[in-house]
């Protein structure tokens, strides 16, 4: 165990330690699964992406079908992605057995209550700048920054994105580009901000350009700015000597775009693979899950054949990415980055999603 595991661990177990297993697991459930009531039929894209999402055999059995593939993405996650789990438990009435913390519990990591996320520097060239409930990032090179999603809207770009570039001794008026992940307003709602201000590139996939405009379900979301650089499949942004390569995954959103980048960790070379959409609030049906599970079936051979061992998402109770930043700043020399999960750590992230969905689409036949 690494010495973030174990602080990790001792976390979870201090949770278990406060609340009954049984209370905590219900406290979990209840924060992710609680359904909006909504309108017989299919839901579309918008009602899906603001939670009215239908639960999948709520209140059901697992179907034998599903089990196999809820034991091994549990087996996958092992202890070290335990917000992984959460998500696979929403479709699992027995899902206190699991006895989780809630989803804010994991968002949070260690912070005190009403403390909010650092701005914190993660590798030599890449920093963590994040809102509670989601995580930008930005790369820097030689000739700008480029910047990985936007939060939730411009007061929070300026606030947390530009003032905490500023606290790390960055100037925000470098950033070059925005990389937007997909269309929804946790996503994009900083971006026109960041555009009006400080011009930058904004790129997104054509079809999530489409879907932005219609995703401004919560209150606190900003518009997402006008259509401008669209990505291919594939395709290479190049800043500086920084190459990051934007891959389509649509599963999430249907134009969901993924990374794959270099970082190093004191001069150390290290590759990350940035899931760029994780969440199962889509319009359930046993085809959208089953192209959710090839989406990362997929993605998982592009990180393994690129070496990724670094996994990070854009929401932090997926990543750890709070109570890792904390561990990495912290850490004494010589001590591993929390964040280098290793090429297996990595493909085992996949794999739980993976197993996660194919379940899912086991539930629903
Ligand atoms: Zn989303």
């Amino acid at each position: 165990m690494t010495s973030f595991q174990e602080t990790s661990m001792r976390f979870v177990l201090a949770c278990l330690s406060v609340t009954s297993a049984l209370a905590l697991g219900a406290n979990a459930l209840a924060q992710q699964a609680a359904p909006k009531p909504v309108a017989n039929g299919p839901l579309t894209e918008q009602q899906a992406a603001s939670g009215q999402f239908r639960q999948v055999d709520q209140g059901t059995s697992i179907k034998a079908g599903a089990e196999p593939h809820f034991a091994a993405a549990r087996k996958a996650a092992g202890n070290d992605f335990p917000g992984l789990l959460l998500l696979c438990n929403q479709a699992r009435p027995e899902a206190l057995r699991w006895a989780l913390p809630s989803a804010k519990v994991l968002r949070q990591g260690p912070l005190q209550e009403g403390e909010k996320p650092r701005p914190a520097k993660l590798f030599d060239n890449l920093y963590y700048l994040g809102a509670p409930n989601v995580s930008a990032y930005a790369i820097d090179t030689s000739d700008g920054i480029i910047l990985i999603d936007t939060l939730n809207n411009g007061k929070e770009a300026e606030d947390v994105i530009a003032g905490g570039l500023r606290q790390l001794g960055l100037d925000p008026a470098r950033i070059k580009h925005v990389i937007i992940t997909h269309g929804h307003g946790d996503h994009y709602g900083g971006a026109a901000w960041l555009q009006k201000t400080y011009h930058p590139s904004v790129w997104m996939s054509d079809l999530d350009w489409t879907l932005s405009p219609t995703t401004l379900d919560k209150p606190y979301f900003d518009p997402a700015p006008p259509r401008d650089k669209v990505i291919t499949d594939g395709q290479v942004l190049k800043l500086g000597q920084q190459s990051v390569t934007m891959h389509f995954t649509p599963g999430h959103t249907q134009g969901t775009v993924s990374l794959i980048f270099s970082v190093s960790d004191h001069g150390k070379p290290h590759k990350v693979a940035l899931l760029g959409g994780t969440g199962f609030n889509f319009p359930h049906s046993p085809l959208r899950f089953a192209q959710y599970a090839a989406t990362m079936g997929h993605f998982a051979d592009l990180a393994r054949k690129a070496g990724a061992n670094v996994i990070l998402s854009n929401h932090p109770e997926n990543d750890l990415v709070v109570a890792k930043s904390i561990a990495i700043t912290r850490r004494k020399a010589g001590e591993p980055n929390a964040l280098v999960a290793g090429v297996g750590g990595v493909q085992r992230y996949f794999t739980t999603l993976n197993q996660c969905a194919l379940a899912y689409g086991e539930q629903m036949k």
